[in-house]
């Protein structure tokens, strides 16, 4: 059984008050069963990781660096990362790919650095609207998986998120058959390259418009293991529900 995972991605959004949104979500987080995962702002991850732990929501970065330390201002190690006492870090994610040109390469070593220090990465991959409009989708999905995942990969150290980028933060989401091709593809290039049993157990979120109304049927798909969420992880108003019918699927 593979674990199942909704997580939130804060992005540059929320100060201390925002927090208050972790004691909000608790109520609906499951005992068991799955796994919920809220990524805030860098400056809020010890605050965020102290109150999240009882309410068990774990606590993860959007981003670490690829190198453990240096003279690189500005940014933040996986090491930093696992100091504060959170589990997991989002690399590859299309914002930094795109507006801070991260090759696969880089997405790479940032992988390695977070299992370096501790932590799950959850590399995302996905294609641009063009790349869609191509038709090379599966192409470019397998080139970033390739690139993107070290060979270290095991059952249980890697989390991957498919987001196309067009329907992030868009409100255009694919059509379930399309997010079912994809997975699908996703879990048979793992396979070929790490073993059916390790690639069994890798979870595979889908990202991009993720909302209450959507999320079952989102869920329903075979290789569709959870969520990574943007807008509608800000507030536990919306993201509960999405946990819940997480939790139901
Ligand atoms: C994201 O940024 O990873 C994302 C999926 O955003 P949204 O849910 O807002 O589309």
């Amino acid at each position: 059984m593979r674990p199942k995972i909704a997580a939130g991605n804060w992005k540059m959004n929320g100060t201390a008050a925002a927090l208050a949104e972790l004691n909000a979500l608790g109520p609906v987080v499951p005992a068991s069963g799955t796994t919920v995962i809220i990524c805030p702002p860098a400056p809020l991850l010890f605050r965020a990781v102290d109150l999240a732990g009882p309410l068990n929501i774990a606590i993860g970065a959007q981003d670490c660096h690829a190198e453990p330390k240096g003279a690189f201002t500005g940014d933040i190690s996986a090491g930093m990362i696992a100091d504060c006492g959170a589990s997991h870090v989002i690399v590859g994610h299309s914002e930094r790919r795109d507006r801070y040109s991260e090759t696969n390469a880089n997405v790479r070593q940032k992988a390695e650095q977070a299992w370096r220090a501790g932590l799950t990465p959850i590399i995302c991959l996905g294609e641009s609207l063009d790349v869609r409009e191509a038709g090379t989708t599966l192409d470019i999905i397998a080139t970033q998986l390739s690139g993107s995942l070290p060979d270290d990969v095991t059952a249980t150290n890697t989390v991957v998120a498919y987001e196309p980028i067009w329907a992030i933060g868009t409100g255009k989401v694919p059509t379930l058959e399309q997010i079912i091709e994809v997975h699908d593809f996703i879990r048979a290039q793992l396979t070929s390259r790490f073993g059916a049993e390790t690639a069994q157990m890798i979870p595979l979120l889908y990202g991009g418009s993720v909302k209450a109304d959507n999320a079952a049927t989102i869920f329903s798909a075979e290789n569709v293991d959870g969520a990574l969420v943007g807008g509608a992880s800000l507030k536990a108003s919306d993201f509960g529900p999405i946990v819940t019918a997480l939790a139901a699927s």
